[in-house]
């Protein structure tokens, strides 16, 4: 079905939460749909991300102040849900993350927002282009192996020297996704020696492909993959039977990241105190999944933290860090989603039961929108 208004106006908001940087559509994107869509950019929106109101203006937007960008937009988009939901004008359609949170959730009901949460894009071949999730996953990899060289009194690549060699250190990656993954291939490019481990089988080959060694636990240990490649969760019995087994491959390691995480449920803890306490005095901890509780028992969100030596950063939101490449690929999925939602001039296509936009939108909702 499609809406009568042949170009869609498409407002950028610029990010209110604290801390985040990025945004959620970059210039060279908006110049690229220029023939289908009009672009209207909230003052300032990329200015943290290094995006100027100039370029966006050459890109062919207009620079608008928040409240004339709400009212005026067919559809907004946020990397974040904006904080002022609750101003939004009825009936609008919002593309943002937020799509976990229940708050998020409650607000655009009562606003009869159509709330498109790019966490709950579907994980098939035909919407990866899309997936916010994975390419914010590749940059937080790569910013956790980075900040976490910085933090370690150790080189990470083998050095030999007048003054004598240096042994590289060994990083592990505990939780091979996408960050994990990415973690691995880092941290192999600054010559450390390096470790995967991951419940899912399947991340056995991909640990192994990267040139790292796979951590194998037994048969006991591992999760069957459930839908969308997502690990499913693990008893207590088993969870506790893997930080025993794990703790003295950690013991032997510099450097560790972790991002295992089981979506929308609290994340494993793969490291407790007594694993804490039998580490290396030295060792750095990059925990990624800090926000839905952390994989160690002293993990604290946005902070960093020393217990008996060791050092653990609770990573927060790390592709703000690194917000114009995380901007410029959070862009190119917003890009991929939106020419999918608007393949022509004839307007915005918005069908819950087509398999991608129904389940982005969450709700049951809305068969045609007017946009
Ligand atoms: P995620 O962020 O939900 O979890 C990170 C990792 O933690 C996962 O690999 C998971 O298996 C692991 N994990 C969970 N519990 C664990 C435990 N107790 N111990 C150790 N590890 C544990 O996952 P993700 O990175 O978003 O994606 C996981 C996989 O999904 C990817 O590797 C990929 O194969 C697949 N994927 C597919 C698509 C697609 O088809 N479009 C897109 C993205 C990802």
């Amino acid at each position: 079905m499609t809406d009568t208004n042949p170009r869609p106006i498409i407002g950028l908001l610029s990010e209110r939460h604290d801390g985040e940087r990025r945004a959620a559509i970059v210039p060279a994107d908006i110049k690229r749909m220029a023939n289908r869509v009009t672009f209207i950019v909230e003052r300032g929106a990329g200015t943290k991300s290094g995006y100027s109101d100039q370029a966006y203006m050459e890109a062919g937007a207009a620079i608008v102040d928040r409240t004339d960008l709400k009212s005026s937009s067919d559809i907004l988009l946020g990397v974040r849900a904006p904080i002022d939901l609750s101003d939004l004008p009825k009936g609008k359609i919002l593309i943002s993350l937020g799509g976990r949170d229940i708050d998020v959730l409650d607000a655009v009901l009562e606003r009869d927002i159509k709330h498109l949460g790019l966490e709950r894009l579907p994980r098939t071949t035909r919407a990866q282009a899309m997936d916010v999730l994975s390419s914010q996953a590749t940059v937080a990899g790569y910013a956790a192996v980075i900040e976490g060289a910085r933090e370690l009194d150790v080189f990470l690549p083998m050095l030999t020297t007048a003054a004598g060699s240096v042994k590289p250190a060994k990083m592990i990656a505990l939780g091979a996704g996408v960050a994990g993954l990415q973690a691995i291939a880092t941290a192999r490019r600054l010559g450390a020696m390096v470790h995967g481990f991951d419940v899912r089988e399947a991340a056995r080959e991909q640990i192994e492909s990267l040139g790292a060694r796979f951590v194998s636990l037994g048969d006991a240990l591992k999760s069957q993959d459930v839908a969308n490649g997502y690990a499913g969760e693990q008893s207590a019995d088993q969870q506790a039977r893997l930080r025993q087994a794990l703790a003295s491959t950690l013991a032997q390691m510099q450097l560790i990241v972790t991002s295992a995480q089981i979506p929308g449920r609290t994340a494993p803890l793969l490291i407790d105190d007594a694993a804490l306490s039998s580490l290396t005095p030295g060792t750095v901890i990059v925990d990624l999944a800090a926000e839905t509780g952390g994989n160690t028992s002293r993990t604290k969100p946005g902070e960093t933290i020393r217990f008996n030596g060791v050092t653990i950063i609770g990573s927060v939101n790390l592709p703000s860090q690194m917000a114009a490449d995380a901007s410029r690929l959070f862009s190119g999925n917003i890009r991929a989603l939106l020419e999918y939602l608007i393949p022509d001039e004839t307007g915005v296509l918005l069908q819950s039961e087509d398999p991608i936009v129904g389940p982005l939108l969450g709700v049951d909702a809305v068969l045609r929108t007017a946009a």
